[in-house]
């Protein structure tokens, strides 16, 4: 960034009360949600520790679906409230209705990731929902690689909690979060001793703050140049429809998976379970000699994550790259990259026609 466009993020205005409410107005459609919202000065992965440490306490059973390394973080902070807390560790497979019922014997809390970026992978949220529901159990979902990518309709899915941040699929900053809760959630919360108080993990400093307030102040110091970051970015989401930012990601999910197979490669997770937000691909043995040189961390094209370095490498076509001419981009340096470009003009075409089947 220029010093001259870096210059035009100081001497903003405060943050006004205004922004915020415009701020949950255009997070309710995009959660499809009527309930309350709660803000988070900081990254999701804060607002999901605030979470966790919110929900939980001693005399809570809490099982946890570990389906990659965030679901992992959540049980650690889940376990630190006292709760006691069963990890049932899914992997990229999904997990059957009939298995998570199972597993619900004697819980009163599930946490569930709805998508993955680190694994590109997903859960069916809405027959795991119905089990939820049907058992009465408070439900907690990480969303934040959801959230633009795929539908998530906390209302009518009875969601309790869902944790949202505007990195991913929403194309906005990292550094502010929010998050749905329901009025059970709320109750859950009040009624839990061991819930975060005058810290930077309460979510009830926010609900005394704000929720409860006139809204005529802002509690806290805000910060002003994210939350207003993340405005913007919703204004467009909302400005496109949140459906039509929903189908883009499952066209550049469509597109990158018949490219990929058309580079005579293989997608790492299994049909069906495949998250909107990125494609994760299967590593060709051998790795082709100049493929790690095309990836990158937080690119389009990006390795695997810690331990999956080895398995898999990523295309993270969300936010502005769930694009066709960002897609087609990403098909050219990989042809390059596999030693095959003559093979690039088949899998753009591969890759078009996907997009534009997609609906
Ligand atoms: C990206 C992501 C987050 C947020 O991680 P950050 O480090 O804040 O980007 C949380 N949960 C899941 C499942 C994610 O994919």
């Amino acid at each position: 960034m220029s010093a001259l466009a870096a210059e035009a993020l100081l001497d903003q205005p405060d943050l006004q009360p205004a922004e915020v409410v415009e701020l949950e107005q255009l997070l309710a459609p995009t959660l499809r949600t009527s309930g309350s919202l709660v803000l988070c000065q900081a990254e999701a992965v804060t607002l999901l520790e605030a979470v966790a440490s919110s929900v939980a306490g001693p005399g809570n059973r809490v099982l946890n679906v570990v389906t990659g390394p965030y679901g992992s973080l959540f049980g650690g902070w889940l376990r630190r409230t006292g709760a006691e807390v069963l990890d049932l560790v899914v992997g990229h497979q999904g997990l059957s209705e009939t298995s998570f019922r199972e597993a619900l014997l004697g819980m009163d809390t599930a946490a569930l990731t709805q998508a993955e970026a680190a694994t590109g992978a997903n859960l069916d949220l809405v027959g795991l929902l119905g089990v939820a529901r049907e058992v009465g159990v408070l439900t907690v979902v990480d969303a934040v690689a959801a959230i633009g990518a795929e539908p998530i309709a906390v209302d009518d899915w009875g969601i309790d909690v869902a944790v949202i941040g505007g990195q991913k699929a929403l194309a906005g900053p990292a550094g502010v979060s929010a998050a749905a809760v329901s009025e059970r959630a709320w109750r859950r919360i009040e009624n839990n001793p061991a819930a975060p108080r005058s810290s930077t993990l309460s979510l009830l400093d926010w609900a005394d703050g704000w929720l409860r307030t006139d809204h005529s102040r802002i509690p806290g110091t805000p910060s002003v140049l994210e939350t207003r970051a993340l405005l913007a970015a919703l204004r467009r989401v909302q400005a496109e429809g949140v459906d039509a930012v929903e189908r883009r990601h499952r066209q550049a999910r469509a597109a990158t998976v018949a490219a990929v197979r058309a580079l005579g490669m293989h997608p790492w997770a299994a049909q069906g379970r495949r998250a909107a937000v990125c494609t994760t691909v299967a590593l060709p043995d051998p790795v082709p000699v100049g493929l790690p040189g095309v990836l990158q961390p937080g690119a389009l094209l990006a390795p695997g994550d810690g331990p999956l370095a080895g398995e898999l490498f990523r295309v993270n076509h969300f936010g502005r790259a769930a694009d066709l001419d960002a897609v087609l981009g990403g098909v050219d340096r990989l042809a390059g990259a596999l030693g095959v470009p003559a093979n690039s003009d088949a899998a753009r075409q591969a890759a078009t026609q996907a997009w534009e089947e997609t609906g």
